[in-house]
């Protein structure tokens, strides 16, 4: 079978480029050997925002509580999975079907590339122009006693009863979105990381915050931590460390990060370059073989592995097949903690912005205090916004509940380059939680 182009794996860094593609006039085959839609549709960011709704009221409903509010309702884990799967198991079925209406070949199984033209699934040959390695990450597990009890955030995804007991090895953004919502409901959770703190890559200040709020609601946290075993008990699991640590539990957690799957697919004999962060690439998105493109999480890159970057890397590689020369230009990438409340982040880290303050100036607006009641009683809400030289908003950091959407207002402010008098042309919905930020952001820009 001659193909024009063969994506193989399904996720966000392939398909939005087989549609392009295929709808240009190109020939496109996908090859796909699990579900249809990769990590973030049906074991990442939308099979977790599809639990995280009822905390997120919850957690808001427990500010309203003497105003208004008398009874915070508790949540029904085993009710909210069924939801979950409601919403995301079709996904799969119906891209399938999505793609076949577009004349996207789907080929199910492994691919292995056996020359710059030839991919091999299952015994069967199948060329192409060019090839586009999309196969993603997988979670790094521990080597240690007992790493087969030891569970990974796929599995807490679909997990049928909310365990009384949790134990999440490892402090970055998956175990303390996962931390955040067994603490909402009352659990007992232990969070252990090697480390000296979480989150390494977020606003310390912020951090510090989290953690504090997550301790208030019961999250032991352990620092410089290494865990060596886990071992079963009479209930549950014992998880230990190399200090003598021992912690009784119900369940645990790996969170101690993901590599990329490079392996099994044929880089070494074409002399593509790999490693555990993954395949090495030009600016132009292209592998060591020029035909042959790595798109999304399997990049060895300095951007965050998310999925708007996959989907920017995606739409990139359409443009070049179809004839783009320019080399990539990525924007700023704004990253979040869905913990209850979020922390966002876009742009100059407030602690490169203050280890340099000939170069940049940080203002932290309290607008939680500002604008009580507009956002919702959220006293701690906080940005710190970076400014350069010239004025310009270059980054921000906001801790909030809404600093998933914040962010990406803030993200548009950062591209644009707005002057305060760019903002005041425009007229925005009043009284809204945002429109409180742009007001005194308004007032830090340049005229
Ligand atoms: C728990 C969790 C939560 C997340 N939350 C967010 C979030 O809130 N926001 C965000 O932006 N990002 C989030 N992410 C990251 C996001 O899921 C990834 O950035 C995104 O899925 C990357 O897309 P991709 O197409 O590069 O890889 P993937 O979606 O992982 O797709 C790779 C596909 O390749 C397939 N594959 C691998 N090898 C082969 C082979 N040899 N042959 C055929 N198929 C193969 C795999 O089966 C897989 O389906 C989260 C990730 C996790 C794990």
């Amino acid at each position: 079978m001659n193909y024009d182009v063969i994506m193989i794996g399904s996720g966000h860094a392939t398909w939005h480029a087989a549609v392009t593609l295929q709808q240009a006039g190109k020939h496109v085959a996908i090859v796909e050997k699990d579900l249809v839609g990769g990590t973030c549709t049906n074991y990442g960011c939308d099979a977790k925002i599809a639990l995280d709704g009822p905390f997120q009221l919850v957690e808001q409903l427990n500010r309203f509580k003497g105003a208004g509010v008398d009874n915070v309702p508790s949540i029904n884990w085993n009710a909210l999975m069924n939801y979950k799967h409601q919403v995301i198991d079709p996904l799969a079925p119906t891209m399938t079907k999505i793609f076949g209406q577009l004349g996207i070949d789907l080929i199910t199984g492994s691919a292995k590339l056996t020359d710059a033209h030839t991919v091999v699934v299952d015994g069967k040959k199948y060329s192409s122009d060019y090839i586009v390695l999309g196969t993603g990450q997988r979670p790094a597990m521990l080597n240690i006693p007992g790493a087969e009890y030891i569970h990974d955030s796929r599995e807490f995804l679909d997990l049928p009863a909310m365990p009384e007991r949790l134990t999440f090895i490892g402090a970055g953004i998956i175990a303390l979105e996962f931390a955040s919502m067994a603490a909402s409901m009352g659990k007992d959770v232990h969070v252990v990381e090697f480390s000296a703190k979480a989150l390494a890559t977020f606003n310390p200040a912020y951090v510090a915050r989290l953690q504090k709020k997550l301790s208030n609601q019961g999250v032991h946290f352990h620092f410089n931590e290494a865990v060596n075993a886990v071992s079963k008990a009479a209930t549950g699991y014992t998880v230990t460390t190399n200090s003598g640590l021992s912690i009784d539990t119900d369940y645990v957690l790996g969170a101690t990060g993901r590599v990329a799957n490079v392996e099994n697919i044929g880089l070494e004999d074409l002399g593509i370059e790999s490693s555990r962060r993954g395949i090495k690439v030009n600016g132009h998105l292209q592998t060591a073989v020029p035909n042959i493109f790595a798109s999304g999480d399997v990049i060895d890159k300095p951007q965050a592995k998310l999925t708007p970057v996959a989907i920017f890397e995606s739409n990139y590689i359409a443009s070049v097949i179809l004839g783009n020369q320019d080399p990539i230009s990525y924007p700023v990438v704004p990253s979040v903690v869905f913990t209850m409340p979020r922390i966002a982040e876009v742009g100059v880290s407030v602690t490169t912005a203050q280890s340099q303050p000939d170069e940049f100036r940080t203002q932290v607006l309290p607008f939680g205090q500002q604008l009580a009641f507009q956002y919702k009683r959220a006293m701690d809400a906080e940005a710190t916004l970076v400014f350069d030289h010239d004025g310009f908003l270059v980054g921000a950091s906001v801790y909030a509940d809404d600093g998933d959407d914040l962010i990406n207002l803030l993200t548009m402010i950062i591209n644009g380059r707005y002057t305060a008098a760019m903002l005041q042309q425009q007229i925005f919905a009043f009284p809204s939680s945002t429109v409180g930020v742009l007001d005194l952001l308004a007032g830090l820009l340049p005229r």
